[in-house]
C-alpha cells in the first residue's frame, strides 16, 4: 500500500534545494532529511562518521556510501519518517538510488516522486559565494559542481527513465519556486 509520499530534491549545490525541501517539509508536515546537514552535525560533534566524513567535506568530494548508507536506513526507520520525508543531498550517485529502492521496498509503503531544480551555473556560483559556509569557496564549489555533473546527473536520468521525474525552474523568486513546488508534488 503506498500511503506516505517519499519526496527527494535533487539539483545542483546552490539550486535552493534545502530552502525549498524546508519549506516543502512544514507544509507537508513530514521530515526534512538532509545529508549535508547531518554530515556538518557529525563534524561539529566530531563523531567517528564526522571525523571520517571531514576531509571529503572540505574537499567537495562525496563522502563514501559505505559511511552514510546506514545512516540514511537508520534515518528512514524512524518514527517521524513514518507517514514520508523529503530527501535533500540524497541519493547522489546512483549505487545510493539503487540503494533507496531496494531499502523502500522493504518499507513497502512509499510512492517515492524525485524533483529536479534547475538553475543555471553562473547563478549557482553567484549564490554560493554569497552564502559562505565552510565549504563555498571557490576551489571547492568548482569541484562540487563537476561531481554534481559526473556522479548526480545520472541519478536524473536513472529517476527519468523511470517516469518518477519532475523538473521545476529554480531561477526564480524562493516564493514562486515553493509555489510550484506545492503544485508538483500535490
Ligand atoms: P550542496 O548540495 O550545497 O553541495 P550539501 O549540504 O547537500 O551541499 O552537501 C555538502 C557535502 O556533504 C557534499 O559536498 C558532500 O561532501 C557531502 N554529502 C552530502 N550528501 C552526500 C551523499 N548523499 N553522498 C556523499 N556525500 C554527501
Amino acid at each position: 500500500m503506498n500511503t506516505g509520499k517519499g519526496l527527494i530534491f535533487l539539483g545542483p549545490p546552490g539550486s535552493g534545494k534545502g530552502t525549498q525541501a524546508q519549506e516543502l517539509s512544514k507544509e507537508l508536515n513530514i521530515p526534512h532529511i538532509s545529508t549535508g546537514e547531518m554530515l556538518r552535525e557529525a563534524i561539529a560533534k566530531q563523531t567517528a562518521l564526522g571525523q571520517k566524513a571531514q576531509a571529503y567535506v572540505d574537499k567537495g568530494e562525496l563522502v563514501p556510501d559505505e559511511l552514510l548508507l546506514g545512516l540514511i536506513e537508520e534515518r528512514l526507520n524512524e518514527e517521524d519518517a513514518e507517514n514520508g520525508w523529503i530527501l535533500d543531498g540524497f541519493p547522489r550517485n546512483v549505487p545510493q538510488a539503487e540503494f533507496l529502492d531496494q531499502l523502500l521496498q522493504k518499507l513497502d509503503k512509499f510512492s517515492e516522486q524525485a524533483i529536479n531544480l534547475e538553475v543555471p551555473d553562473e547563478v549557482i556560483i553567484d549564490r554560493l559565494l554569497l552564502r559562505g559556509r565552510k565549504d563555498d569557496n571557490e576551489a571547492t564549489i568548482r569541484r562540487r559542481l563537476e561531481v554534481y555533473r559526473e556522479k548526480t546527473q545520472p541519478v536524473l536520468d536513472y529517476y527519468r527513465q523511470q517516469d518518477r521525474l519532475s523538473s521545476v525552474d529554480g531561477n526564480r523568486k524562493l516564493q514562486e519556486v515553493t509555489k510550484t513546488l506545492k503544485t508538483v508534488v500535490a
